[in-house]
């Protein structure tokens, strides 16, 4: 139901429990979040409420990530669980989703008659796999997730990171909302559901159209639409002042 997403040199960790905790109000069933450096993914679910999320993060031992990914997730597809919140794993990628996959059995099908084996019941774990086995293919993120998305229907946001390019965001916004900011440091790329995580943080801030995506660095955001540029994202006086 919530989505976050963080690129930089700041407590990545912090921005995502601080971006999950302004998107309570919207409601959800369960939390989880995957944070990234170039040796590893961590990842951190909770059923219930997020302080049960933030006493996990407390009680392990963290690493420096430049990356991660939060979500709140309010469920359409599977019980509400540990297993079945996200992020949802691959063999080397983890995604966050809010919307619903339509096609998703249909997709589901598909893999596991290539021997693909699924951990939960939501809708959501077959984008993990469909851009894995894409990537597998093609030996090429972007096009794997740009192929990835092609195959999904229905209404969905999307963020994705993967060990196979381990200093990168992919997302993609269609139907559900996802807002895509430069933050106010240098070298700081964010990701939001909704404004209230980023109030305060960003300088230059986006509301994507439905159809929109890309693959963000810290220093840069590479979309896949002619209509957006790194450089002429518009400047937001409502998100430079708190
Ligand atoms: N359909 C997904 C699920 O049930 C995402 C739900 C959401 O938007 O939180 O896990």
């Amino acid at each position: 139901c919530g989505i976050v997403g963080y690129i930089g040199k700041k407590d990545t960790t912090k921005f995502i429990l601080d971006g999950l905790k302004e998107l309570e109000y919207r409601g959800y069933d369960s939390t989880g979040m995957a944070l990234l450096n170039d040796e590893k993914i961590d990842v951190f679910k909770a059923l219930g409420k997020l302080t049960n999320l933030v006493d996990k993060i407390e009680n392990a031992t963290l690493d420096t990530y430049p990356i991660g990914i939060g979500h709140t997730r309010w469920a359409t597809h599977g019980k509400p669980t540990e297993l079945n919140a996200h992020p949802h794993l691959g063999e080397y990628s983890y995604v966050v989703h809010n919307g619903i996959i339509e096609n998703y059995k249909e997709i589901k099908d598909e893999l596991i008659s290539k021997g693909i084996k699924f951990l939960s019941q939501t809708d959501t774990e077959v984008i993990v796999h469909l851009f894995e086995d894409f990537n597998n293919r093609l030996n090429d993120t972007v096009e794997a997730f740009k192929n990835t998305i092609n195959r999904l229907k229905g209404a969905f946001s999307i963020l994705l990171i993967s060990k196979a390019d381990p200093t990168k965001i992919f997302f993609f916004k269609n139907g559900s909302p996802l807002i895509v900011a430069q933050g106010n440091e240098e070298g700081e790329v964010m990701f939001a559901s909704s404004d209230a995580p980023l109030i305060g943080l960003a300088k230059k801030v986006v509301y994507l159209e439905d159809g929109v995506g890309g693959v963000s660095s810290a220093q840069d955001i590479e979309f896949f639409s002619e209509n957006y540029s790194w450089n002429t994202l518009p400047t937001s006086k409502q998100f430079a002042q708190k």
